[in-house]
């Protein structure tokens, strides 16, 4: 069956563990035939043009593609993976290649099949508020288009400029307003997706009411190991009548997550909580998206209301009072659009301010219950400091969700062991105080061999069993999100954290 092993693969000597052993010569006829299905110029395999595709937003580990295709239709999707199945090479979904875990990474000798040509919005229902979309729609152009209809789409990726909505789906991603809105497992109600034998199929439906088990909700989430995304219908919501922004400005860190907590004991339930620290202030202030933040500051919350004008007073005076309690300097209400934008720049600017601290940035993401910030974020201080690591924190404080930001040079052999270690510490705090992995970067290859701290082997092994529904032969952007096979587990169970093969 393989006309790729019998034009003999170079596999090398020591394959690691969760990387079956794939082809490192290209099937030139594969290539020519995949050309054909997606036209010459959609199909990427000359060295220079799949350079920017080696890895996704982690940028540890990165890996080369055999090509990239970038299909029109669904058609065509399917077309590729049963061209792959035939040639025997594995397949990995792509959006905007902005996710953080490496799921987006190829495997060993693997094509990306990237949906960004599939961009279009298909329909809007807006009496029933939903809209079907291809995969490849960015997330903020899908909000921008349906403004004109009052309505907007929840999840809020602070990455929504460039992430698609494929790749959403895959990491069930959330953002600042996932606090009252949830994640997107909460807003998709159908699917049409290609299965990893190629054959095209639907779940769910527009009333978002199935009988028998939710499908839909298995396949958000599943970081694009259960198939190929290629539309998805999603309902929408009612702009607000009423926003306030307010920004709160502390002496700590420490404070601003009591305050959270106060906020939310309040009954009140805010949009969004965020919070952004000293060292991220001091590298906005200094970037291109300088929002006029005291600099003097030890932290900042951000507290976005949304709902009926009548209720913001209220609201606006039970925050006040919960930051008040917490000892904060002052607390501003936002007096026009121009300043909440301002307001919500130093935390959309982070991430790319974050640049001018140091050339790496690894960003983690894991979730604690929210009593626990002040501990857990005085813990994460802890580690980097004895790692020696620059540390800078930006976080959606409202959900519990942690974005320790670690600043480093890769080039720097023993920095980079530090900060891989110290990442070990604070995903193993974070699930000591009860927490998990990831909120919502996902598990890519990033954090499945941390899979152990949070499940047990029995826990897996309904997600193998379910991987194996969906993609027997194990073809479908494998190694991510769970131990990597069996074979993997059982080569060296203790190394994996387990005591015994668990399957
Ligand atoms: C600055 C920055 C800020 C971020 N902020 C947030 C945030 O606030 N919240 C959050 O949740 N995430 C955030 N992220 C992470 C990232 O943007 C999200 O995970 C996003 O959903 C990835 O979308 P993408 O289109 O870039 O997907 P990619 O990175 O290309 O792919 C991500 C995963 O989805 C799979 N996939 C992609 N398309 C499909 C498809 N059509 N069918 C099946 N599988 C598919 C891939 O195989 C991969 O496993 C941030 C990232 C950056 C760089």
């Amino acid at each position: 069956m393989s006309a790729v092993s019998s034009a003999g693969p170079s596999v090398s000597e020591e394959t690691p563990c969760g990387d079956d052993p794939r082809p490192t010569i290209a099937p030139a006829a594969l290539i020519e035939r995949l050309r054909r299905i997606v036209g010459d110029e959609h199909c990427l395999a000359r060295e220079g043009e799949l350079f920017a595709y080696e890895c996704d937003g982690l940028t540890l580990d990165p890996a080369r593609p055999l090509a990239v295709l970038l299909p029109a239709t669904t058609e065509e999707v399917a077309r590729i993976v049963r061209a792959c199945r035939e040639a025997d090479v594995h397949f990995v979904p792509r959006g905007a290649g902005t996710g953080l875990s490496g799921g987006a990474h190829a495997t060993p000798g693997s094509v990306l099949i990237e949906c960004s040509r599939m961009n279009r919005i298909l329909e809007v229902d807006e009496a029933n508020r939903i809209a079907v979309v291809q995969p490849g729609v960015v997330n903020a152009e899908l909000s921008t288009a349906i403004k004109q209809f009052g309505l907007f789409y929840a999840p809020d990726p602070s990455s929504q400029q460039a992430c698609t909505i494929g790749g959403n789906v895959a990491e069930n991603s959330g953002g600042p307003h996932t606090l009252k809105y949830g994640t997107t497992t909460n807003h998709v109600l159908a699917l049409e997706m290609v299965l990893p034998d190629g054959t095209i199929t639907r779940l769910g439906n527009r009333t978002g009411e199935s009988p028998g088990p939710d499908l839909v909700g298995a396949i958000v989430g599943s970081e694009g190991t259960l198939g190929i995304v290629t539309e998805i219908t999603v309902n929408l919501s009612p702009i607000p009548e009423a926003i306030e922004t307010l920004l709160g400005i502390f002496d700590d860190i420490v404070p601003a997550c009591r305050a959270v907590g106060r906020v939310i004991r309040s009954g009140v339930v805010p949009a969004a909580m965020e919070i952004v620290d000293k060292r991220t202030i001091e590298a906005v202030e200094a970037s291109v998206y300088a929002a006029g933040l005291p600099t003097s500051a030890g932290a900042v919350l951000i507290v976005e209301l949304d709902g009926s004008k009548v209720c913001m007073e209220g609201e606006i005076a039970a925050i006040r009072e919960a930051c008040e309690a917490e000892g904060c300097q002052t607390i501003q209400v936002a007096r026009d659009e121009e300043e909440r934008l301002r307001f919500w720049r130093a935390r959309k600017g982070a991430f790319g301010a974050m640049g001018r601290l140091a050339p790496d940035l690894y960003v983690h993401d894991a979730v604690v219950p929210r009593v626990k910030l002040p501990e857990i974020l005085a813990k994460v201080g802890e580690i980097c400091d004895r790692h020696r690591l620059k540390l800078a924190n930006v976080f959606h404080a409202g959900d519990g969700n942690l974005h320790p930001n670690i600043c480093f040079d890769r080039r720097d052999a023993d920095e980079l062991a530090r900060v891989i270690q110290a990442g070990e510490e604070i995903l193993t705090a974070c699930t000591e105080a009860g927490g998990v992995i990831t909120g919502e970067h996902g598990v890519g290859v990033e954090k499945r061999d941390y899979m152990h701290l949070v499940f047990e082997p029995h826990d897996l092994e309904p997600m193998y069993r379910l991987r194996e529904t969906f993609d027997p032969d194990g073809v479908c952007n494998p190694g991510k999100q769970i131990p990597t096979t069996r074979f993997c587990v059982e080569s060296n169970p203790k190394a994996r954290g387990y005591e015994e093969v668990p399957i």
